[in-house]
């Protein structure tokens, strides 16, 4: 259950390797927010060999975008089937939208009908050499998106996930060449989203910066809650 007084509606902007996943799990565990990770989705589709898994591989192996349409109805149906289109639901949204014809998109054809519309969206801020250090060391679970640091955030077992023990692999796309493809398209498709919010809904804007993901949940913590409220937990009697 979320833990907060008013529907928070979060989009977590950031470069590939920001700490988008880090702090989505972060803000699930403190408030109760659930999220989804278009990323984490597209590679489940691949994993589980569908139409549009199969569409997603050759794309991702280049470190480009998949096309609006394909992206979007992706989304708005995880959206619908987890019921999260109502103006009482919490959820956070990492890596949609990620171009301006998404953000469009989503917010008239799926969020605005629902009275849903985005409320809080976070820009993480991370220095560049620290998220090329920070992609060299990652490993991931594909099954539940959990993300690790060989360096920061090592699994307890080698190679394998903390919570089912099954295997870590590394991102094809964190190859250093296709990473570095990666930015490029977040610098020139993506960035342009916080101009795009700003003239949007100013006031839902937050920008947060930090080296670490231990130095910025904190910042997004107070902020969360200065704006969201918290609910203090009942009495039971
Ligand atoms: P990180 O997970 O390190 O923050 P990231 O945000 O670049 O990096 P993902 O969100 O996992 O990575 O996305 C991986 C790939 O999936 C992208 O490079 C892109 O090819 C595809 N993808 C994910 N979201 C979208 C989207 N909204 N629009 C188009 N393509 C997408
Ligand atoms: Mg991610």
């Amino acid at each position: 259950m979320s833990k907060l007084l008013r529907p928070a509606r979060v989009l977590l902007l950031g470069p590939p390797g920001s700490g988008k996943g880090t702090q989505t799990s972060r803000l699930l565990k403190r408030f109760g927010i659930p999220g989804i990770s278009s990323g984490d989705l597209l590679r489940q589709q691949i994993e589980n060999k569908t139409e549009i898994g199969r569409t997603a591989s050759a794309i991702i192996k280049e470190g480009k975008l998949l096309p609006d349409d394909i992206m979007t109805a992706v989304i708005a149906s995880e959206l619908s089937s987890r019921s999260w289109l109502s103006p009482t639901q919490s959820f956070l949204l990492d890596g949609f939208p990620r171009t301006e014809a998404q953000a469009s998109l989503l917010d008239n054809s799926i969020l605005s009908p629902a009275s849903a519309q985005l409320n809080f969206i976070v820009e993480l801020k991370v220095p560049h050499e620290v998220i090329l250090d920070r992609i060299a060391n990652r490993l991931v679970h594909v099954p539940s998106g959990r993300v690790y640091n060989l360096t920061y955030n090592p699994p307890k077992v080698d190679g394998k996930d903390d919570v089912t023990g099954e295997p870590l692999s590394r991102r094809p796309d964190d190859d250093p060449e296709i990473f570095r493809q990666r930015l490029d398209e977040y610098a020139k498709l993506t960035e342009p989203l916080v101009d795009f919010y700003k003239k949007i809904n100013d006031s839902a804007l937050f920008s947060v910066a930090g080296e670490t993901s231990d130095i910025i949940f904190p910042q997004l913590e107070k902020e969360m809650i200065r704006r969201f409220g918290e609910r203090i937990a009942e009495t039971i009697v």
